[in-house]
């Protein structure tokens, strides 16, 4: 029988915060083990922790990235359970009062998914296991990193709204400077909870939870993976347990890793340490003001106000940088088609080949506006733009400047070039009789020797239009 999923997430965010969550070290990526720790997040007993008010202030804006309530009023509370990537043996999160609630994000096909809350918590430290001695080792550097948990309501019913979510939650996050949001560095980790119904019930089935999903792929194979598992036990008449599962990339499966813990296992109790944090209105509404124009919003702007396509829209959205450099551009002419192409066709290219990204360019957003300006009105052809396009790349330089000094200015005078184009013609008369006889491939063979005589200041279309006239 085939079943309807049902899917929820649980997303952990890395914070783009310069120390950690309680303490002074730094929070950084990489490096050697156990060099950022000190004796507050080791949990040596009689410290104490102090909240880094950065922390707080990204966790905001996830919330007004998500159209969360961002709570004027938010606690910290104990979360009890032992093991070795835990010195302390105590997560510090938020599980009462979280920082933002009841948010959400409308995906591609159209489907609300709603977040329930977003918390904010301390990351865990990290085990490496030996498998060759047979002895696990601990690496601390990761314990009191800020993180943010987001929970989603089990709204998904497809591995394809999973992934747009995912997709479309990380790039906001990266606007807003929340997260860098590298799944394959962990700094956003994925866990699924997934459960089967038969359609057309109402009634959720038992769910389990998969962890360890590194990539929007793994998350898909993950899923299909469990959705046919799942299917395999209710068909039998089994009943599915709730349970921790963790995915296996090189397997392709998923392993039971323990049976799921209730909230009161957890002996969740408020923290002592850290007093509870209020954000007036006031401060809400500069922390807000602080988010950059998101991802959403301009897909909306370029797709309804400028008429880009979709698959335009999408690719200049993709990158914050590269839609900020798209939005310069066109601030200084706002030809919105033109200057998307010659950025999304021309740019890109010379990105790709040269494994630069637009951070890293000579040239600035009025340069490529000036450039396209030049070619829309005539005084240099489309090819000559990309060719000045190039020299700007590789030595930096101006358009007009560079159009100038390698003789780009096309002659719009067509009195010179009727000249060339009489000498061209009496030079091949011969062609001219077989193009007069019918064979039509000629006039490219005529319009490229008219061309070569004449240089790249030659335009074109004049020199179609001229030539047309004379030989037909
Ligand atoms: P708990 O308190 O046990 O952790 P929550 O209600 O907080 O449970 O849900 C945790 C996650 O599981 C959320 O992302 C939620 O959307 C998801 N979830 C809850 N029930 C189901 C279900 N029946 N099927 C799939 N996902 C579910
Ligand atoms: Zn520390
Ligand atoms: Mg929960």
């Amino acid at each position: 029988m085939r079943y309807q999923p049902v899917i929820g997430l649980e997303i952990h965010c890395e914070l783009l915060t310069d120390s950690k969550v309680f303490c002074g070290c730094q929070n950084e990526f990489g490096g050697s083990e156990n060099t950022r720790v000190c004796p507050r997040c080791s949990g040596m007993p009689g410290t104490l922790p102090v909240l880094n008010q950065g922390a707080v202030r990204l966790a905001a804006k996830a919330g007004f990235a998500t159209d969360c309530t961002v709570n004027n009023y938010s606690a910290f509370d104990r979360k009890n359970y032992f093991y070795p990537d835990l010195p302390k043996a105590y997560q510090i999160t938020q599980f009462e009062y979280p920082i933002c609630s009841n948010g959400h994000i409308t995906v591609s096909d159209g489907t609300d998914i709603r977040i329930n809350r977003i918390h904010i918590e301390e990351d865990a430290g990290k085990l490496v296991h030996d498998d060759y001695e047979g002895i696990s080792l601990a690496d601390y550097n990761r314990c009191g990193v800020p993180l943010i948990e987001i929970v989603t309501e089990p709204d998904f019913r497809s591995v394809e709204q999973v992934q747009d979510f995912v997709e479309k939650i990380a790039l906001r996050l990266k606007y807003a400077g929340v997260c860098d949001a590298k799944m394959e560095q962990g700094s956003l980790r994925v866990d699924v909870n997934i459960s089967l119904m038969p359609y057309g019930s109402n009634e959720f089935g038992t769910r389990a939870e998969l962890k360890n999903l590194n990539s929007v792929k793994s998350i898909e194979r993950a899923i299909n993976y469990e959705i046919q598992r799942q299917s395999d036990i209710l068909d039998k008449g089994g009943k599915v347990i709730q349970e921790t599962r963790r995915y296996n990339e090189n397997h392709d499966d998923t392993k039971a890793l323990r049976s799921k813990e209730e909230a009161h296992d957890y002996r969740y109790f408020p923290e002592p340490d850290i007093p509870p944090v209020y954000i007036t209105d006031a401060e809400l509404a500069e922390i807000k003001a602080e988010i950059p124009e998101l991802p959403n919003s301009r897909y909306k702007r370029y797709t309804k106000d400028y008429n880009l396509t979709p698959d335009e829209a999408e690719l200049i959205i993709s990158s914050k940088e590269f839609s900020d450099f798209y939005d310069a551009a066109i601030k200084s002419y706002n030809n919105y088609k033109q200057i998307s192409n010659m950025m999304l066709v021309e740019v890109n290219h010379l990105l790709n080949d040269s494994g630069l990204t637009i951070s890293d360019v000579r040239f600035t957003p009025d340069d490529i506006a000036e450039l396209v300006k030049l070619s829309e009105e005539s005084v240099i052809s489309k090819k000559s733009a990309k060719d000045i396009l190039a020299i700007m790349f590789k030595d930096g330089g101006k358009p007009e400047e560079i159009a100038k000094t390698h003789g780009f200015i096309m002659d719009n005078d067509a009195s010179g070039l009727e000249e060339i184009i009489d000498k061209v013609l009496s030079e091949n008369a011969d062609s001219v009789e077989r193009y007069k006889a019918g064979n039509q491939k000629l006039f490219g063979f005529l319009m490229g020797q008219v061309l070569k005589e004449a240089g790249k200041s030659a335009n074109p279309k004049i020199v179609k239009d001229i030539l047309t006239k004379k030989i037909s």
